[in-house]
């Protein structure tokens, strides 16, 4: 199974995410996460990457669909099957995935939109940390961590908030993807895979409603 995954930043995509991958098996490749990566390994995509996402602007297009071509080509991948988060975020991108897709002779099951509204997005990432150990993220007042100060996954007691994160760069992030993310989705309406859950439930609640989506993972 292929799947992608898209929100607005803050809707949650890398939440659910950890839980899909984990339950479907599937490959999840994350397109925020491989930049950061790489800007703390200090590679030559990560010098490339830094000024963009520092300002939360997009990494030009095609830096970003060489890397997820590249990925998708991968062997693991075509096995289990992917979950793409946080890409496409522009119409190039979702044209430039297509068309590396049939290359690769493989083809995308379900888009699943995590739809909410500003206001909130604003109050989630304003709240969000995220253990430097494992990368596993939380909310200071929706998922703190089940021990105070304590990694749930990985044990860790060290966590930091992204730099993106900061309240003064929030807006601009959002509004900025608000406007980018509209035809994409149309995109993905009109071929028929585009499927839209409500993000404002809880965690849990939105993770149901996925699975409504994608089938019982217990039972293939
Ligand atoms: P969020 O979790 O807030 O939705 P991500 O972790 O997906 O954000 O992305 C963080 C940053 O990485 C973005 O602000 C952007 O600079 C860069 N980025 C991630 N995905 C893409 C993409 N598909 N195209 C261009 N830039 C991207
Ligand atoms: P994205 O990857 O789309 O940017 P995240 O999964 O990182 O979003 O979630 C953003 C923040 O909101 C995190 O702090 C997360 O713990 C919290 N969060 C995620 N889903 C929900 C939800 N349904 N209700 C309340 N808080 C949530
Ligand atoms: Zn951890």
């Amino acid at each position: 199974m292929n799947i992608l995954l898209m929100g607005l930043p803050g809707a949650g995509k890398g939440t659910q995410s950890e839980m899909i991958a984990n339950d479907y098996q599937l490959i999840h490749i994350a397109t925020g996460d491989i930049f950061r990566e790489a800007i703390k390994n200090e590679t030559e995509l990560g010098l490339l990457a830094k000024s963009y996402t520092d300002a939360g602007n997009l990494v030009p297009d095609d830096v970003t669909n060489s890397l997820v071509k590249e990925r998708l080509a991968q062997e693991d991948v075509k096995q289990a099957g992917f979950m793409l988060d946080g890409y496409p975020r522009t119409i190039n991108q979702a044209e430039a995935l297509d068309k590396n897709l049939k290359d690769l002779n493989e083809s995308l099951d379900a888009v699943i939109y995590i739809d909410v509204e500003k206001e909130i997005l604003k109050d989630r990432l304003s709240g969000r940390f995220i253990c430097r150990e494992c990368g596993a993220t939380y909310h200071k007042l929706y998922k703190p961590p089940q021990v105070e100060n304590k990694c749930d996954v990985c044990g860790a007691h060290d966590f930091y908030q992204r730099e993106d994160d900061k309240p003064e760069k929030v807006s601009h992030r959002i509004e900025l993807q608000m406007d980018s993310i509209r035809p994409i989705l149309d995109y993905y309406q009109e071929a028929g895979i585009l499927h839209q859950v409500n993000g404002e439930e809880s965690i849990e609640f939105v993770y149901r409603n996925i699975q409504s989506i994608l089938g019982d993972p217990f039972n293939e």
